[in-house]
Order: C-alpha cells, then sequence, then structure tokens
C-alpha cells in the first residue's frame, strides 16, 4: 500500500472532507503504516466547519448514559439494551484512542476537546417514569452503566438540576437517572487539533478551498479525482489508490459519482437543526449536566429535546434543543439544489418509497420549521419551566443528511445511523449518515479500515499498533466489570476526567 513516491498529485491516499471522520482516519493510517501519503481536500477554508464544529452540534459524547432513543421498549414491555451497549462500547474505544493520541504527545491539552458532564435522563408522567425505571434496572446490570442513579424524588432532582425543577408543579409524577462519568466533547477542536499534527506529518498535506466534483476509476484502478481550486478558479487532478468520502452531507452526491456499484439505491434526507442558546451568565452558572428528554410522538430520533451544558474554548455554556428543521441543502455552506441533484435514475424508487412512508415525519419538519418563538419557549419550559425569552437566541445547528437506501419490502427506507459504503475491492469507502457520529468515530473507522483493507488488518504489525492505540481492542468491555473500571480509570486520568476512583473518593 504504502509509497514513499511524494509526488503531490499522487498520493497514496485521499481523504475527501477535513471534518472528524477524516480526521481520525488520517492519523489512523498514519500510526498504522508511518510510510504513507495522504493528501486531504477541504472545500472551506478551515477544517471542522460543518457538522464537526462545536456550535454545530451537541457535543454530546455519545455513551448511552442518558439518550433514551438508544434504549427502545419493546411490544412485551422490557426495555432493549443492544444499542445502547453497542454505543457505550464504541465510545469508551474513542476515548481510549484520544488518550493514547494524549499520551504520545499527538494531542495536548485534553480539556481543550472533552469535559466530564454529569449525563442526565429526564421524564414526566406515569408511563416515561415506568419505562425509566426500566431502563435504569436493565442497564445497571452491566459493566458499562454502574454508578448509573435512578431517582423519582423531587428534591433530589432539584438537587441535581435545580433549573429543571424550580417552578415545576410539585405534584407532576417525575423521574431521572444520573452517570457523573459523562463527557461534554468538543469535537471541533479535537478535529483541528489532530489535522494541525496531522500536516506536520512527512506525506501529509491538507488543502483548503479545494472542492472535489468529480471522480472516476482508471483502466489501471487509479481513482482519478477533479477538483476546483476555489480560491483561483483553478481546475486540478488527482490520482490515488484509496479515497475516502468523508464529506458530512456532501458524501452522497460524490458516492453516486463513483458510480461503484454498492452507491446504487441510496439516496439522502436532509434535516437542519436549530438550538436555543443561553445569553444569562446567572442561568448557565447554574446548570451543570447534559439533561436529555424523551423525542415527542412522531418526531424523529435525533430531535430529542435536551438541556444541555457546553464547554466550548474554556467558556461555559448552556443550549437547548435542538429544533428539527427542513431544508433542500445537504450541508450548512451547501446549496438549495443538493437534494434534487441528488436524486438519480437509480435511487429515485428508494427516495420515492422512503419519502411516501415518512409524510408524517416531513410534516412534523415544516411545523418545527414555522414554530414561532413562543412556541419553542414553551418547549424549552418543559424542561426549565422559569425560562424567559430575553434570556435565549436561537443559533443554526449543523446539518445532516439520513441516509435513504434500498429496502426489498418497502422499496426504500430511511435511517437515522451512519453507514460505511465501500468497494469490493476497498479502494473507496464513503460515509454516509449522522448518528450517533463522532462519538463513535473511531469504531467507525476500524470498520472502514476492516473492510477496505482487510490483508493489513489481519497482519501481526496493524494488529499490534491497534492494541497499541486502544489496550482493549478485540475485547468486550460489556462483559468484564474489571476491564471496563481499569480501562475508564486509565482514560479518565490521561484525558482530565472524572474516574471511578474520583467517584469512590
Ligand atoms: C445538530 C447536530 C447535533 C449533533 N450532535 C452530536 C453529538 O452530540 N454527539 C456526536 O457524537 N455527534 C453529534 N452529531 C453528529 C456529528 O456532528 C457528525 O457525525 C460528525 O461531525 C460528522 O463528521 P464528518 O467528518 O463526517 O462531517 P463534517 O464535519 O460535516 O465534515 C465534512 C467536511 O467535508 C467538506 N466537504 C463537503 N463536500 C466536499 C467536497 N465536495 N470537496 C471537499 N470537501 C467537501 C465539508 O466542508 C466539511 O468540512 C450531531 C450532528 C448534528 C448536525
Amino acid at each position: 500500500m504504502t509509497s514513499k513516491n511524494n509526488e503531490p498529485g499522487r498520493p497514496d491516499v485521499v481523504l475527501i472532507g477535513a471534518g472528524i471522520m477524516s480526521a481520525t482516519l488520517g492519523v489512523m493510517l498514519k500510526e498504522l503504516e508511518p510510510d504513507i501519503t495522504i493528501e486531504i481536500y477541504e472545500r472551506l477554508d478551515v477544517a471542522a466547519a460543518e457538522s464537526s464544529d462545536a456550535w454545530n452540534n451537541a457535543g454530546t459524547g455519545h455513551a448511552a448514559f442518558c439518550e433514551l432513543n438508544y434504549t427502545p421498549e419493546l411490544e412485551n414491555g422490557s426495555v432493549n439494551i443492544s444499542k445502547a451497549i453497542k454505543v457505550a462500547e464504541s465510545f469508551e474505544i474513542s476515548r481510549q484512542f484520544w488518550a493514547s493520541l494524549v499520551e504520545k504527545g499527538f494531542l495536548d491539552k485534553p480539556s481543550s476537546f472533552i469535559r466530564s458532564i454529569p449525563h442526565m435522563s429526564f421524564v414526566w408522567g406515569d408511563e416515561n417514569v415506568s419505562f425509566l425505571k426500566k431502563r435504569y434496572a436493565a442497564l445497571t446490570e452491566n459493566p458499562l452503566f454502574k454508578g448509573m442513579e435512578y431517582s423519582e424524588d423531587f428534591n433530589q432532582i432539584a438537587e441535581w438540576v435545580p433549573l429543571v425543577m424550580e417552578g415545576r408543579d410539585a405534584a407532576q409524577k417525575v423521574a431521572a437517572t444520573k452517570m457523573d462519568i459523562g463527557t461534554d466533547v468538543n469535537f471541533g477542536a479535537l478535529t483541528r487539533c489532530m489535522f494541525n499534527k496531522l500536516k506536520q506529518m512527512d506525506g501529509v498535506s491538507l488543502h483548503f478551498y479545494h472542492e472535489v466534483r468529480n471522480l472516476h476509476k482508471d483502466s489501471k484502478g487509479f481513482w482519478n479525482l477533479g477538483m476546483k481550486d476555489l480560491s483561483t478558479g483553478d481546475t486540478k487532478s488527482v490520482r490515488t489508490k484509496f479515497v475516502f468520502i468523508g464529506a458530512g452531507g456532501g458524501s452522497l452526491p460524490l458516492l453516486l459519482k463513483s458510480g461503484i456499484p454498492e452507491s446504487k439505491g441510496y439516496g439522502g434526507f436532509p434535516v437542519s437543526g436549530q438550538w436555543l442558546k443561553c445569553t444569562n451568565p446567572e442561568i448557565i452558572e447554574r446548570h451543570e449536566a447534559k439533561v436529555y428528554g424523551k423525542a415527542s410522538v412522531g418526531s424523529p430520533p435525533m430531535s430529542v429535546p435536551h438541556l444541555d451544558t457546553r464547554m466550548i474554548n474554556g467558556k461555559k455554556a448552556l443550549l437547548f434543543g435542538p429544533y428539527a428543521g427542513f431544508t433542500t441543502k445537504f450541508l450548512k455552506e451547501g446549496s438549495f439544489f443538493d437534494l434534487i441533484k441528488s436524486i438519480k435514475l437509480s435511487n429515485i424508487r428508494p427516495m420515492l418509497a422512503a419519502g411516501l412512508d415518512n409524510i408524517p415525519l416531513t410534516k412534523y419538519l415544516i411545523e418545527q420549521v414555522r414554530q414561532s418563538p413562543e412556541e419553542r419557549l414553551e418547549a424549552l419550559k418543559e424542561y426549565y419551566p422559569n425560562a424567559k425569552m430575553e434570556d435565549w437566541e436561537l443559533e443554526i445547528a449543523g446539518q445532516r443528511v439520513q441516509v435513504i437506501k434500498k429496502d426489498a419490502k418497502h422499496g426504500g427506507i430511511l435511517e437515522f445511523g451512519t453507514e460505511v459504503v465501500n468497494a469490493s475491492d476497498g479502494s473507496i469507502a464513503a460515509l454516509l449518515g449522522a448518528s450517533p457520529g463522532a462519538s463513535t468515530t473511531v469504531s467507525i473507522m476500524i470498520n472502514l479500515l476492516e473492510r477496505c483493507f482487510k490483508d493489513k488488518m489481519k497482519s501481526p504489525e496493524w494488529q499490534a499498533k491497534l492494541k497499541e492505540l486502544i489496550p482493549t481492542f478485540g475485547k468486550h468491555l460489556s462483559t468484564d466489570a474489571q476491564l471496563c473500571e481499569e480501562t475508564r480509570q486509565w482514560t479518565g486520568e490521561v484525558l482530565g476526567l472524572t474516574t471511578p476512583e474520583t467517584l469512590q473518593a
């Protein structure tokens, strides 16, 4: 795979897009194969300015501690925790990767990108309280959720999150869970930190203002990428053996252009988001948690409301949302023609089928867009009853493109997760979708390496390196309580987070 050939325009690997996914893959490849040459092309003038930017996402280190949509209630009344376990395991993998990079000196000052913050779930009403109690019982049987607390006591919850309880009817039946080892992650800072180091390495170059517009595979098996330098208007062509399309919302159009058979039938459904951002420092100071609720009936899973402490550039902030919305753009800095231009003969059937099956979702999104400020305030008051309009301003969040794919039964389905799509020969891969997203980026990229670098992944060298970067690589923390505790202790110490030992002290 590796060449010592540093000739510009002929790298071993091209990464399209400078978000968290490309950054993670770039660092991994460089660790696994130090001689590899990598060129990164980004259409904007800075890394991580789309979904990975701090204000464009919620910064939740998704570990399934508080996100109720990862633990659905089944028809028989039991709570399915399998997705929660998978997400929690994945987040531990990310924590280990970041901790290893800190220990190596590749990432400095972990407090610039990760902080401890309790993760809480909060619900009201008999049905929801009974669900949360069952969820708590099911999760706490697993080592990954050790230390989770549960309460139906008004005063106890008020002690945890005063803003949520002040002004609330004391007769309302409420319940909450709390995990003190939750985190807030500034994925934008983390991404930029990784690129700053990456671009200084031999054989790596990062090119801003470069928009990849076309790609095709030649008869010799190389991918040829056509791109435009948006600062000069010049066009440029780059040839490589491996392409990662990590272009966020821009991935789908490029995947379709690649023409690989595996791309056929994929479509995208854009969902935009907005936050209410608190402007009153006294209120911001009084909240110290990420409090996730239950999504209202008919709403998509990513619009689960949360009242959320953030740490951005060393400054504490408070946001509530997201309010979902509908737009035809695939990127925040994209074009209103993105959706229409993504409709091809190969995906029109799945797109139409998914569209017809999801008319209530579209209606919901359009209603969300048309919400008045007063309606938004009402939604906030469910989590912060004393909220006043003058303390909050509206902020535009990042753009998500949900995956639409072929489905034998329905013709097409809309999915809310992330999906790696790759050519069978492993020469190109794209990442579609957005959830649980940045938190699980390391597991996503390991999965990509297993698909696209099959032989290398089996080699003793790569296996050893992966175990060095992720000490529990190949093991499961969900079935090994001691390993889970030791791993959290180590990553917590290195990343400056709450550890099992600090909790016991
Ligand atoms: C509202 C919202 C809330 C979220 N909350 C969370 C959360 O709390 N926790 C979490 O873990 N995840 C969260 N996510 C998901 C997370 O933000 C994404 O999964 C992650 O940032 C995706 O990273 P990426 O590198 O794939 O894409 P991006 O960060 O979007 O990067 C893609 C890059 O590609 C560039 N690009 C696009 N097209 C081209 C082209 N043709 N040529 C060159 N460059 C191109 C773009 O300019 C961009 O810089 C949230 C997302 C949203 C939208």
